[in-house]
Formats: structure tokens, sequence, C-alpha cells
């Protein structure tokens, strides 16, 4: 029987009537002749909450037990869809992510995915359960202990299962019915799109639309999984979602198909460092080390050889990102006066693949912004996206500025 993957987000599963609710969509699919896994997230709020305990218990604490704390309230949503599936008579059971297994590294709190065996659920499916409910967002370390893939990593779980069982297709029902050129919570003239490539998915979910984890649209685009992202709470027969797809697929080609923003943005400058080789190689290199996730880069003209440096990272790492500076100015590795940052700001990206091929993009970006009088920190570019950081008051104004300058609510 031909095989697919429906994930429900946290908001699908939020109390007992959600879950039967999403639990009738998955009959209808059996119904429709497949075997379905279904991968589910935890209630709305609580893995928020477990982290939340973990971090008033523990500041500093050990990422093992951050994962054994943060990875259970998955457990919860999964015997209770296999209960609700029961209960409708049909054959279910849940699966916890190490029962699987799900085989990631070790690197906790954010493990990859490294392979799931499928033969344990498959040799079930051949018995005749028609649904494995697997608990998202879990894994196994090969030391053996309970990792997890990072926030929102239920998506994740979902596109590597479509791909180690081959599905049809992978379904992620949330909470709204597809994706939009923006987040339709910031900009309600956000425009629901029919279809969007990988690439530019891979985009906007790395720049902060948090609709899908960046890491499964990765894997989505490398396995080539058919992904459609939905809503549970729409009937399914007018509710098609939007589907990730390849871009030979897409016939509607606006020069920029959303914007993305992030307010978990933190800018940092050096100030006054020797303009000279290897300082940059200095920087960068403590805050690899330390685990900083750099994102845009300025080094400002040089005045008497010396320079200021400046770059973005998540506002949760500032404070590693300054104990690893100033420890490497203690050991004389680097030189510098002072180090300032700035976390009231935000990161607001316009992404198109027809940028590849136009130009007027970034000036247009830019006007658009100062005839709101709001100010550019810094600027980063790649071939299909161009990102600004601006003062975090201003997110909602900038993101509604540049979707009706880039006439994002029309149809294409
Ligand atoms: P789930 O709990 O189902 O995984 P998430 O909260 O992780 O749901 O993701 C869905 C949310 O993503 C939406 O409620 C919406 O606010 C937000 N979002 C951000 N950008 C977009 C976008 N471009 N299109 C659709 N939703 C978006
Ligand atoms: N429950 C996890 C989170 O909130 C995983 C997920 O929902 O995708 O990050
Ligand atoms: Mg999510």
């Amino acid at each position: 029987m031909p095989i697919l993957v429906m994930k429900f987000g946290g908001t699908s599963v939020a109390d007992l009537a959600r879950i039967k609710n999403a639990a009738q969509k998955v009959r209808a699919e059996v119904e429709n002749g497949f075997n379905v896994i279904v991968i589910v997230s935890a209630m709305s709020g609580k893995t928020n909450e477990l982290v939340g305990w973990v971090n008033e218990t523990s500041p500093l604490f050990d990422a093992r037990e951050y994962d054994a704390v943060v990875s259970s309230g998955e457990n919860v949503t999964a015997g209770l869809m296999a209960l609700t599936l029961q209960e409708m008579d049909i054959p279910a059971r849940s699966w916890q992510g190490w029962q699987v297994p799900v085989q990631t590294t070790s690197a906790h709190s954010a493990a990859p995915i490294e392979e799931i065996q499928n033969d344990n659920i498959m040799a079930k499916f051949a018995a005749g359960m028609q649904v494995a409910v697997v608990a998202g967002f879990q894994g196994i370390s090969p030391e053996g202990r309970i990792t997890t893939l990072g926030r929102g990593g239920s998506d994740t779980t979902a596109v590597a299962f479509a791909a180690a069982f081959d599905a049809e297709r992978c379904d992620i029902y949330t909470d709204v019915d597809g994706v939009y050129t923006t987040d339709p919570r910031v900009a309600p003239k956000a425009r629901k799109l029919e279809k969007i490539s990988f690439e530019e998915m891979l985009e906007l979910a790395s720049l902060g639309a948090k609709v899908l984890q960046t890491r499964s649209v990765e894997l989505a685009m490398r396995y080539k999984v058919k992904l459609r992202v939905l809503s549970s709470f729409e009937d399914m027969s007018d509710n098609a979602g939007t589907l990730v797809c390849d871009e030979e697929e897409i016939m509607e080609s606006n020069v920029v198909s959303g914007i993305a923003f992030s307010r978990d943005e933190a800018k940092m400058t050096l100030t006054s460092i020797a303009d000279r080789p290897g300082m940059a190689a200095a920087i960068f290199g403590t805050l690899s080390d330390a685990g900083i996730n750099v994102d845009m880069i300025i080094q400002n003209i040089s005045d008497n050889g010396r320079t200021d440096m400046t770059f973005s990272c998540p506002t949760e790492q500032v404070k590693r990102a300054e104990e690893a500076l100033n420890a490497s100015k203690e050991h004389q590795s680097l030189n510098f006066e002072a180090l300032i940052a700035d976390t009231e700001v935000a990161k607001i990206s316009a992404v198109g693949i027809g940028m590849r091929s136009q130009s007027g993009v970034a000036a247009k970006m830019f006007n658009t912004l100062s005839q709101e009088g709001i100010n550019i920190k810094v600027i980063a570019t790649s071939e299909i996206k161009i990102s600004v950081l601006i003062d975090r008051k201003y997110t909602e104004l900038a993101v509604q500025a540049l979707h009706d300058a880039f006439a994002l609510e029309a149809t294409a």
C-alpha cells in the first residue's frame, strides 16, 4: 500500500478535541487507501514550558538532560493520538524516536538525523497496522541518549520519514492554510501561495518564516519529497494548501516571492581592531569555536590602521559571544577597544528567485524603508535574497511597506 506522512503541529494537537479532529483527517486518508505515518508535535506551549523549567533549574544546562526533558511533550501527544485512532477502530500504535529508531548525531538540542530504520514499522504495516504514530522532534544518539532536532524539528522528522519510507507525499498540517507571501499574522494582506520553490522556501525558513523548519526544506529538496503545507482546521476538500516543489514546476514568477523577518537577531560591533591580515580569521574563528551562528558581517573602512567589525547573531547567543571574545582579548589573541551589543534589532529579508535575473530589487527595498523613515544598520545579499537589520520596533511597518512595494498581495 502507498504510504503517506501527515504531520500535526502544536496547535493542531493542542487538546483532546483537536487530536480527535486530526485523527479524523488521518482516517480519511486511511479510507483513501494509504498506510499513514503520523508525526505529532507536543501540545502548543508545552515545549516552551519544558524549556523554561530546564532554564530555571540549570541556566548552563547539560544538553543531554535538556533533551530528556524537552522531548517529553511529544510522547504524550503520540500516545493520545494512537488511543484516539484505536477508539475509531483504526489499528494504530505509537513510537517514540528511539523505538523506531531515528538515529541522530550527538549534537544535543539540534541534532541532525543520520538514519531512520524503516523495517520495524514496515513489518507492522505488513501485519495489518494502518497507522504508525511517531513522536516528532526526537532521536537517539550513537551513545544511546535521547536527542532533539532543534525547535520546530517535527517538520524535519516528517520529511525524513517521507524520504525513508518513500512516501507519496508529506503533508504538514498547521494553523495557517499554506505558505504566504509573508507571515499573515503580521501583514493581513499576505497572499497564500499555491506553489513555492524549494530554494525560496529554504531562504524564507532560514530567515525567520517558522512555518517550516529550515532542515525539513533542505531534506525535502535533497530527497525530492513532495511537500505540502495545509491547515488542520479546514475541510480537506477545499484546502489544497501550498506545494513546495522544484522551480521548474512554477509558472508564476514574481521577482520577490516573499518577505521574511526575524526578531531574534542581535548586532555586535568590535571597535578599533587592528586592520591587518588574520584579524577576521581570529574573530570569526573564536566565534565559531564557541558555536555562534554568525550571519551578516561588515567591516568598516580603516582609519589609521584601525577598523570596526560588525556582525549579527541570534539574540540568545549574545552572552556566549561576549564571553568568547572577551576571553580571546584576555589571552591577547584578539585586540579591540569595545564590544557593543545591540539586541533591539530585527532582520527583514526579501526573497525571490527572480532576483537572479532582475536588478533594482535592492534599490527598491532601500527606497521603501527610507520613505518610512527606517534606518538600515546592516545589509547582506545573496543570489536570491536581500536582508537588512533595522530597529526592532519597526518590524511590522517594514514588512508591510515592503509587501506593498513589491505588490505581493496581487496575484502574479
Ligand atoms: P506548528 O505548531 O504547526 O508547527 P508553527 O507555529 O511552527 O506551527 O508555524 C506556523 C506559523 O508560521 C503560522 O502561524 C505563521 O504565524 C507563521 N509564519 C511565518 N511566516 C509564514 C509564512 N510566510 N506563511 C505562513 N505562515 C508563516
Ligand atoms: N515541539 C517542538 C517545538 O516546539 C517541535 C515542533 O513542534 O516541531 O519546537
Ligand atoms: Mg512548527
